[in-house]
């Protein structure tokens, strides 16, 4: 065990965000510091962000080792902060720096608090009372002991702040400096609980009893979208906060709605700190800075919410625990459902994992014990999941260029008779995943990546979805010359847009596609108008299969059902089968029963059945025990190893050299596939090879890994990534 506190000129050892290999020795500074504590120190030329992580090694020379600038003022990272780290590196296979720049997110943490002026009631009376300073003077006396900034001040009382200058002149209202971080409102765990079912009841209180009993534990709450799952874990988070206890919700960075947060706000009274891509910088440090001194006890984010340093976390939340989302693809490759469970183990805390239709994971998870599973089997109220059918599309009669069926159309339109919404579900971006010359057959792809570009024809421009290039849409073939030869090929949202117009002139539609909007707000605010009834027709893609509530939707048209099934990616069933449901479950959510159609070419397909049959027991099943046969997860392990390099050559050689010396991973009775090259195999100009390992449940993957990597010395320009269970496989 390290010592607790290090006195000045003892050695210690500083883990900093530097991509270095190893702790660094420095001396502790005048005053002392803990083990933990956020530091500054030299590095060369400059001063670095670094956290005491134990005794300094002493193996240097003791005249050359520098002092630590200074400690900065936030709280010491906790013990259990730096277990979950090292052990969430260990099993990610990620440096240690890399891990820290996790933890420490947050702008300005080494800078002191920035003070700003706030305003009080004075003890003095002005001189002369005008009907504005006695409504200023009234919002201070309502208010008690809160302070305002003078424009908070000046608006509430709806006055100019030449007023309160006035006031503050005359002593009758005092100007201080506080902080300009302030803790996060209290929460009321007893404010605003709604009368539970039953079966929500009975969830709740097994929730609370295990809160309650202080140890880690993971259950799976399973129910379709609406079955009122929210609800049932909101009272988990009461119990946690009435047990002084933070609480940390997960959501989808793309469901983070402000629907989410008024349904807190309407349950605790206050609204709860907030941390996801949208939060400003000020509000980023505050939640950090707040989070690790316990004054905020309840964090709604995206899954880098994980990694604040969480004084006293007693529960974690991962809504829609199934979405792809929650596993990160660039930089540190983490899945935040499995690191929430981590970390909970650790802290001796609560997950709740929430979904309509969980990962084949969590299943097998509350198969072999490891999870409990609640189940909310009914949807709340009258609301009852909708009927689904398919559409065979080798029957339908469907002119060339178009891909609504008859029966589809038939459909919304009687729904447009009665008033009611449908959705026209196609996972697609765009006008045209293709733009084919019709002179040449040349289809224009992404200079610097192995994609086609699609083409937005909102943005009038191509994209590429692989590196987010774009170029404008050229009108001769940038092959052959040909003028007015372009064509669009397939259907995107927008697109289907035409289509749909066209079908019913007389409707209103609406597309929505995350690229169409410049900002989250402008989207939410638009989404919020679509729900209330401003549109009758909504054209869209995976965005509106999460978390959104559209009372008045009855009818979901899939145009193309079969869209996820092809491709090799092991989990193609089950995510298809997640996203059908999840985007049925989008219609009927109030008292009218809802539809879903599913138009496909392969009726007869499992995958197909199973969702049709709404028997989900018996797809994760078959699910389960293909799997199983096929050794790969949850029943095996698997990494992925992409190498990465603007030198074609380069990464060929050294994937053929680390098929070859494969021995640390024989030694676990691991194989490796490969090298071959990566489904997209150019992405930004690099060119990319990958490799892939299949390991035993049970085999230490990652120490074969780490000594396996380490044998060989990476060309300049050439990245090694290693993904510990990929989840995609592009
Ligand atoms: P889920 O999270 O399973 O999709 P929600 O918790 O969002 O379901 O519930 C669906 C809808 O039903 C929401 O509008 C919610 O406010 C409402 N609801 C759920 N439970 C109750 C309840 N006990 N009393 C009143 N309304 C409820
Ligand atoms: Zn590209």
């Amino acid at each position: 065990m390290p010592p607790e506190f290090f006195h000045e000129g003892d050695l210690v050892g500083v883990l900093t965000t530097q991509p270095l290999d190893r702790l660094l020795d420095y001396k502790a500074p005048e005053g002392g510091c803990h083990l933990g504590a956020f530091v500054e120190v030299p590095l060369g030329p400059r001063k670095v962000l670094g956290v005491i992580w134990g005794a300094g090694k002493g193996d240097y020379d003791r005249a050359k080792i520098r002092s630590v600038i200074r400690v900065l003022d936030v709280a010491p990272m906790r013990d259990e902060m730096r277990v979950f780290l090292t052990r969430a590196a260990d099993y990610t296979l990620t440096p240690m720096p890399a891990m820290l720049r996790l933890g420490t997110r947050a702008p300005g943490l080494g800078d002191p608090q920035s003070m700003r002026k706030v305003y009080r009631l004075g003890a003095k009376d002005p001189d002369r009372m005008t009907s504005a300073r006695e409504k200023v003077l009234a919002v201070l006396r309502d208010y008690g002991g809160l302070s305002f900034t003078k424009r908070e001040l000046a608006e509430m009382a709806d006055v100019g702040t030449s007023v309160v200058n006035g006031l503050v002149k005359q002593g009758a209202v005092t100007e201080e400096e506080a902080p300009r971080d302030t803790p996060y409102p209290r929460l009321d765990p007893d404010y605003g609980g709604k009368a539970l079912s039953a079966d929500q009841a009975a969830g709740a209180e097994a929730l609370r009893a295990a809160l309650r009993r202080d140890a880690y534990d993971t259950t799976l709450l399973k129910g379709v979208t609406g079955s009122g799952k929210t609800e049932v874990y909101l009272e988990a988070v009461a119990e946690c906060l009435r047990m002084g206890r933070q609480a940390l919700v997960l959501l989808p960075e793309i469901a983070l709605s402000g629907e989410f947060i008024a349904r807190v706000e309407a349950r605790f009274g206050m609204k709860p700190a907030e941390w996801h891509s949208g939060v400003t910088m000020t509000e980023r440090r505050r939640c950090w800075r707040m989070v690790g001194q316990g004054d905020a006890q309840l964090v709604v984010g995206a899954r880098s919410a994980l990694f604040l340093p969480y004084q006293n976390l007693g529960l974690i939340v991962v809504d829609e625990e199934h979405d792809t989302s929650y596993k990160q693809e660039d930089g540190v490759l983490y899945n935040a459902r499995d690191m929430a469970v981590l970390r909970a183990a650790i802290n001796g805390a609560q997950v709740v994992l929430a979904s309509a239709t969980p990962s084949l994971e969590s299943w097998a998870n509350v198969e072999a014990g490891k999870y409990k599973r609640l189940e909310l089997t009914s949807r709340f109220g009258a609301a009852v999941m909708p009927k689904m059918s398919a559409i065979d599309m080798r029957v339908e009669d469907v002119p060339g260029g178009t891909w609504v069926s008859p029966t589809l159309r038939d459909a919304m339109q009687s729904r447009l008779d009665r008033g009611e919404q449908s959705l026209v579900f196609l996972n697609r971006r765009g006008y045209a995943p293709i733009t084919l010359c019709r002179a040449c057959g040349h289809q224009i792809g992404c200079d610097d990546c192995d994609a086609r570009m699609v083409e937005h024809r909102f943005l009038k421009r191509l994209m590429c979805h692989q590196c987010g290039e774009t170029k404008p849409m050229p009108t001769v073939c940038p092959s052959c010359g040909a003028e007015d030869r372009l064509s669009a090929v397939g259907p995107g949202v927008e697109r289907m847009g035409e289509e749909v117009a066209k079908l019913f002139p007389d409707a209103r539609v609406a597309v929505l596609s995350s690229d169409l909007y410049g900002s989250a707000r402008a989207m939410k605010a638009h989404i919020e108008q679509i729900a209330e009834g401003g549109t009758d027709i909504i054209i869209g893609t995976q965005l509106v299969a999460k978390g959104h509530n559209f009372p008045l939707l009855t009818l979901v048209g899939v145009i193309d059902a079969d869209l996820g099934l092809q491709g090799s990616d092991l989990r193609a069933a089950e995510r298809t089968f997640q996203l059908m449901r999840q985007v049925a479950g989008r219609a009927g959510r109030a008292a009218t029963p809802g539809e879903a159609l599913l138009q496909t070419y392969q009726p007869e397909h499992a995958v197909i059945r199973a969702i049709l049959a709404g028997d989900e027991e018996s797809f994760w099943k078959a699910e389960a025990a293909e799997r199983k046969a096929a050794g790969v997860p949850p029943y095996g392990r698997m990494a992925g190893i992409i190498l990465s390099s603007p030198n074609v050559q380069d990464v060929f050689d050294l994937g053929a050299e680390m098929a070859r010396m494969d021995v640390p991973l024989r030694q676990i009775g691991a194989q490796v596939f490969g090298p071959a090259p990566a489904p997209i195999a150019r992405v930004r100009g690099r060119h990319r090879v990958r490799l892939l390992v299949k390991a035993d449940k049970t085999a230490p993957l990652q120490q074969a890994l780490a000594k396996w990597t380490g044998q060989f010395r990476l060309p300049t320009n050439l990245r090694l990534a290693i993904d510990i269970d990929p989840q995609s496989f592009y």
